[in-house]
């Protein structure tokens, strides 16, 4: 892959694809403009940006927030996923101003993006207001990239936590100019490479999160090159469901049952430790001040909702990692943004920032997680900004962005 070094960026406009995909909190925000409550994502997306105004680039960033819903730009483009919040939030640690752009690639944007001087910075508006830049028709997307692709002369690929979507402005548009991969993109291969290419051992696996349909796959390929997967969060009922246990009303996808099975049983086949909550914090319902109780993993109270590990498995998750040489974690173990079931996850975040082992955490939601626990800065060796990105590039799959961005151009 080339990198940034290796264009000609001065006096030419450069489209700068980033991942500002940020936490919104909207009863925190003014009007209906939500606050960011997580800015690492627009942070790791400032070195590349920096450097390619240094070099006199005339850049425009362009970057997606959320899911906006609906059939045309008019009916997604609202306030509340708008990207203006986020561009001023860019200029401030840019500590330079950031020109937004309220249109993905109409008119205005080409006027904006033919009227920028020499180092300075224009953002547009948020991709996904064009429902053309997730579509599934190559020739719907191909359009959109076409008009996205003429604001610019060159193309820079830094937004890693989009990688793995076959995006047009992830991947048309780096078909359709000369391109390099950013310094963030660059990095995080680098620490996924290290995870995937003779890890040291014991290598420990910690999955969380929502739903186990997110990851599944995942664990299966990790069956190959972990010595222990640890899993919490919401995909575990799944897991405690799969052996038979009640769950009460806990996030279930009783579908996913029988893969879930297969995989338990593929595990311990090859001697794979497969770690299990063994006690769970309980609440009479999913809100920040339900009544809760620890209860077993194995008999969840039928009107009960499991909200968070409870100390047992707290204590057993961080013995699996204490001789950890190698940690991957992605997926918080509760519903860590109420601060009564945040414990499990700090937990982790605690036990993983005292092992020795190269440590790297991803996921949006856990790397906010992670932050919001005031650990010192180098707890863990990476944080990585992608979620999704990683847990594909670790399953061997190829990221169509990457595979994008390593064509010659
Ligand atoms: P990441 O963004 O790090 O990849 P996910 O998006 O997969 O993580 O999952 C994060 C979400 O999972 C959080 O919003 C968290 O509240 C939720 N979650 C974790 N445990 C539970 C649980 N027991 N019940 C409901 N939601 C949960
Ligand atoms: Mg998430």
């Amino acid at each position: 892959m080339k990198s940034i070094e290796d264009l000609d960026v001065a006096g030419r406009r450069v489209l700068v694809r980033t991942d500002l995909n940020v936490p919104l909190d909207i009863a925190a925000g003014s009007g209906d403009r939500p606050a960011i409550t997580d800015d690492g994502r627009i942070r790791a997306s400032v070195p590349t940006i920096s450097k390619l105004v240094k070099r006199g680039a005339r850049v425009i960033v362009c970057a997606h927030l959320g899911r906006p819903k609906g059939a045309s730009y008019a009916e997604r483009a609202t306030a509340r996923l708008s990207l203006q919040t986020v561009a001023q939030r860019l200029g401030e640690l840019l500590g330079r101003p950031v020109t937004f752009v309220p249109d993905v690639a109409g008119e205005p944007a080409s006027k904006a993006a033919a009227g920028l001087a020499d180092g300075t910075v224009a953002m547009l508006e948020n991709l996904r207001f064009e429902p053309a830049e997730t579509s599934k028709d190559d020739a719907e997307r191909g359009a959109f990239a076409d008009r996205l692709a003429a604001l610019a002369e060159l193309y820079v690929g830094d937004g890693f936590g989009a990688v793995h979507r076959k995006h047009a402005s992830v991947y048309d548009v780096p078909h359709r100019l000369p391109h390099a991969a950013g310094d963030l993109v660059l990095a995080e291969v680098e620490v996924l490479h290290r995870l995937t290419r003779h890890p040291d051992r014991p290598y420990v696996v910690i999955l969380g999160g929502a739903k186990p349909s997110d990851k599944l796959g995942v664990i299966g390929s990790l069956l190959d090159r972990a010595d222990r997967v640890l899993i919490g969060g919401g995909m575990s009922y799944t897991f405690l469901a799969a052996q038979g246990y009640e769950v009460g009303h806990s996030l279930l996808e009783a579908e996913r049952i029988p893969q879930v099975s297969a995989l338990l049983d593929e595990a311990a086949r090859r001697g794979v430790e497969l770690v299990l909550p063994v006690d769970i914090v309980a609440a009479t319902r999913f809100a920040a001040d339900a009544e809760h109780d620890v209860v077993p993993a194995n008999a969840i109270p039928a009107d009960r909702e499991g909200m968070d590990m409870g100390p047992q498995t707290r204590q057993v998750f961080g013995q699996k990692l204490a001789d950890a040489k190698t940690v991957f974690w992605n997926g918080p173990m509760g519903v860590f943004e109420f601060p009564a079931f945040a414990e499990g996850t700090r937990a982790v975040a605690e036990a993983i920032s005292r092992t020795a082992a190269f440590t790297v955490v991803g996921g949006g939601d856990s790397a906010a997680a992670v932050r919001s626990f005031g650990l010192p800065p180098h707890a863990f060796s990476h944080i990585s900004t992608g979620g999704g990105a990683s847990l594909e590039f670790l399953e061997g799959r190829e990221l169509p962005g990457l595979a994008a961005l390593q064509e010659p151009s």
